[in-house]
């Protein structure tokens, strides 16, 4: 459902990704991990478009988000986007609307889905992130975690067949980051496919299928997160999980 190779992006002189290739099958969950500045944010970034790549080819979904180097157009990019969910570290909520509100927007606007069908919709989402009571609310009014919590909701609203969270947890005070990996452990358990840029290593060895080590805008290693974590091959994934202890 996702499929990359050979993808290359720079900033200036400076190379972020360096002929990177993954393929994600449906229902798997990819964990990536690496040091900061690895280019783990960039990676996501490139996969619905967000970063224009200029080598290689991604494909989402069956869509091509570049294909030898060369850039689809936004208006394809835009169609991609309508299918593949990002959550961001920072929530992204729109403050001056209601929690129901924020998730109906998208699916109202962009599907043109009934108002009332959507809302029907951001109830269930709400109801299973734990939040129904909070419908009203305004973004404000919520705690981090909560509000993390909607940022997941308002994304499953558009029915994405994948997701990309990138460090869903890491702006959260420590005792809120275990309602928002609870969420996506759901999600892991529906079979929704996923790749999760995460420092939460703990998490990582649970609800991968894969981990993706990166350093210096390259896959270090990719394998099973027992394999990774106790037998890592790679001396540059031994030295960041030390760090990481
Ligand atoms: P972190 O764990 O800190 O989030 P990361 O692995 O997500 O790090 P990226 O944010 O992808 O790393 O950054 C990879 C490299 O690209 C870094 O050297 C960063 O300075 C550089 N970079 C990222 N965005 C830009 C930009 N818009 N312009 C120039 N350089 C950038
Ligand atoms: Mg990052």
């Amino acid at each position: 459902i996702v499929e990359v190779s050979g993808l290359r992006k720079s900033f200036g002189a400076h190379v972020v990704l360096k002929d990177l290739d993954l393929s994600v099958a449906p229902s798997q969950v990819v964990v990536v991990i690496g040091p900061s500045g690895s280019g783990k944010s960039t990676f996501l970034r490139c996969l619905n478009g967000l970063e224009k790549a200029e080598g290689g080819t991604v494909k989402v979904c069956g869509r091509p988000v570049v294909e030898g180097g060369r850039m689809m157009p936004e208006a394809m990019l835009d169609l991609l986007r309508a299918e593949v969910g990002m959550v961001f570290q920072s929530f992204n909520l729109f403050p001056h609307l209601t929690v129901l509100d924020n998730i109906t927007l998208a699916p109202t606007c962009l599907r043109g889905m009934s108002r009332k069908a959507a809302q029907q919709q951001a109830l269930q989402l709400l109801e299973k992130v734990g939040l129904a009571h909070k419908a009203k609310a305004y973004p404000g009014t919520l705690s981090g975690g909560q509000k993390q919590r909607v940022a997941i909701a308002r994304a499953l609203a558009m029915e994405p067949q994948v997701m990309l969270f990138d460090e869903p947890t890491s702006a959260l005070d420590p005792e809120l980051v275990g309602e928002v990996l609870q969420v996506i452990r759901a999600l892991a358990a529906e079979g929704m496919t996923m790749i999760i840029v995460t420092h939460e290593m703990g998490f990582a060895r649970e609800v991968a299928d894969v981990v993706v080590v990166m350093d210096h805008g390259s896959i270090v290693e990719a394998g099973p997160p027992g394999a990774i974590f106790t037998a890592p091959q790679q001396a540059r994934t031994r030295s960041f999980l030390q760090t990481m202890l």
